[in-house]
């Protein structure tokens, strides 16, 4: 059995027990919110839980670490849209304490790639195109700084309305418990 044809079995049978229906909702976040979090495989039910977030409540956006690596990358995109079209008014960043994008190394993830199969001569050519792996395949000196970068590139978004509220928050990965790094609140943003 793979994983997939497992996916596919509880899927059929999912389906036609109706297991969605106490899942239906639409496509506006009813609490006006968005959450940037880390994938971390902890935090998939418990974030939700622990932030009392139930389908249809939020829009939730996530990548290794919680990072916005570029004002005008896919996770800010995305920010802008939830605000937009989708009209949330309210940005949560949640990091977590043993995150593992802390220190991460590019140079350790390039080794494992040469390790399987990835030529050398590759990562050559794409440092020549000028692609600069270092600054790309980054994490954080710590999980708080992470946060507080990223809610600093979202409140200084050129293209996000003032009124909109960017909190930063950490979270324990073993039980949830929530520590406010940054209120949004309070930087004369709204309310
Ligand atoms: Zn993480």
């Amino acid at each position: 059995m793979s994983i997939l044809s497992d996916i596919l079995d509880h899927n059929a049978e999912f389906v036609a027990r109706k297991g969605y229906e106490p899942f239906r909702t639409d496509v506006f976040p009813d609490k006006k919110l968005v959450v940037l979090t880390c994938m971390d495989t902890r935090l998939v039910e418990l974030l939700p839980h622990a932030m009392n977030l139930r389908n249809g409540d939020a829009k939730v956006i996530k990548n290794a670490g919680a990072i916005v690596s570029h004002p005008f990358g896919s996770v800010m995109r995305s920010m802008l849209v939830a605000v937009y079209e989708l009209n949330a008014t309210e940005v949560a960043v949640v990091g977590h304490y043993g995150c593992g994008m802390t220190g991460l190394s590019c140079d350790q993830v390039l080794q494992k790639a040469i390790a399987r199969g990835v030529s050398p001569e590759i990562l050559e050519t794409l440092q020549h195109s000028g692609i600069d792996l270092q600054s790309w395949m980054r994490g954080f000196d710590s999980p708080e700084d992470g946060v507080r970068q990223s809610v600093e590139v979202i409140r200084r978004h050129p293209l996000l309305p003032k009124d909109v509220a960017v909190h930063g928050l950490m979270i324990s990965p073993e039980t949830g418990k929530l520590d406010v790094l940054s209120d949004g609140y309070g930087v004369g943003k709204k309310k």
